[in-house]
């Protein structure tokens, strides 16, 4: 009994990992299933990552052969830094995050995570180290607790609260009388977008993967929801490499580097005062935005 049991909980806990994972990238990026012509190679091995580097090198690919969409991608997340892809719609900045995950397969050049082309390493292995943030976090119909402790079931409670006063939803969720026992989802309480957010970075810093892919909301939240959101994604990114795919400039200043992209290449590339200074793209995208909001 015990030996069937053991490798069952073991496989219980990895498909719930992945799930949550597929179902993020899925809900993130707009995908309804996992395309099937990514397999393992019948020698894939565990992915390593003692640092967090994550490098794409001279990408290209295109979901039909005729039309490329990424047409020479080159980029490097340094370990434990922040890099913010920004740029008009349609210029390839999902095709990014879904290449990174492997939902699909370059067609030239290669994604490495500290050395290690994501085709040669294991998709159970690749998915459990990288912690997907969507702008629109799913909620199972269940409790806030079983919500925020998806993905990592032996949780305790401490875990669980020390995760949700990080993600800054803790005072929320005690304020409410059942706690952390309410019951959310369609079948229980609606949580505001800025809610699932919360308890989405919650998910995320108690799975604790060293890789973080995050979507940032298009739309305001309030300036107060707001400010929790920046204030917990902070926490969730310090010492975990972060690529984020920004719609909203402002949130984005500090990242070590923001690259513009274009019809499926970096036109411009640098830090927030560098690409202010040179007066091009995203000197146009900010002061576009700034008056956006401002209005
Ligand atoms: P962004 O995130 O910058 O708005 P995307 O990476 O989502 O851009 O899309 C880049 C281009 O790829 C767009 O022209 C889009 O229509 C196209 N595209 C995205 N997904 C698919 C798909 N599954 N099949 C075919 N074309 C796609
Ligand atoms: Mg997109």
């Amino acid at each position: 009994m015990i030996q069937i049991t053991m490798p069952l909980n073991f496989l219980g806990t990895v498909y719930r990992e992945i799930r949550q994972a597929l179902i993020d990238m899925a809900q993130m990026f707009g995908l309804l299933s996992q395309p099937a012509e990514v397999r393992d190679r019948p020698d894939a091995k565990p992915l390593h990552v003692p640092h967090g580097v994550v490098e794409f090198r001279n990408v290209t690919f295109g979901y039909e052969p005729e039309r490329p969409i990424l047409k020479g991608i080159s980029l490097t997340v340094p370990a434990g830094g922040t890099l913010a892809l920004v740029g008009p719609s349609g210029a390839g900045k999902s095709t990014v995050g879904r290449l990174l995950f492997r939902f699909y397969d370059v067609q030239g050049g290669s994604v490495r995570i500290d050395g290690q082309d994501i085709r040669d390493v294991t998709q159970d292995s690749l998915h459990a180290q990288i912690g997907v943030v969507p702008q629109d976090t799913v909620l199972f119909n269940d409790t806030i607790r079983y919500n925020i402790a998806y993905g990592r079931p032996d949780a305790d409670i401490t875990q669980i609260e020390d995760a949700a006063r990080a993600a800054r939803i803790h005072d929320f969720i005690v304020s409410l009388p059942q706690g952390y026992d309410t019951q959310v989802g369609e079948r229980g309480l609606k949580l505001s977008g800025g809610e699932k957010q919360r308890v989405g970075i919650a998910r995320t810093l108690l799975k604790d993967p060293p890789i973080l892919l995050l979507d940032e909301a298009t739309s305001a939240l309030d300036t107060e929801t707001e400010q929790d959101i920046q204030t917990a994604l902070r926490r969730l990114g310090a010492g975990r490499t972060t690529l984020v795919i920004a719609h909203r400039l402002s949130t984005i200043a500090d990242a070590d580097e923001i690259a513009v992209l274009e019809d499926g290449r970096i036109v411009e590339r640098g830090s927030h005062a560098a690409l202010l200074a040179r007066q091009g793209r995203y000197a146009a995208l900010w002061y576009r935005q700034d008056a956006e909001e401002a209005a």
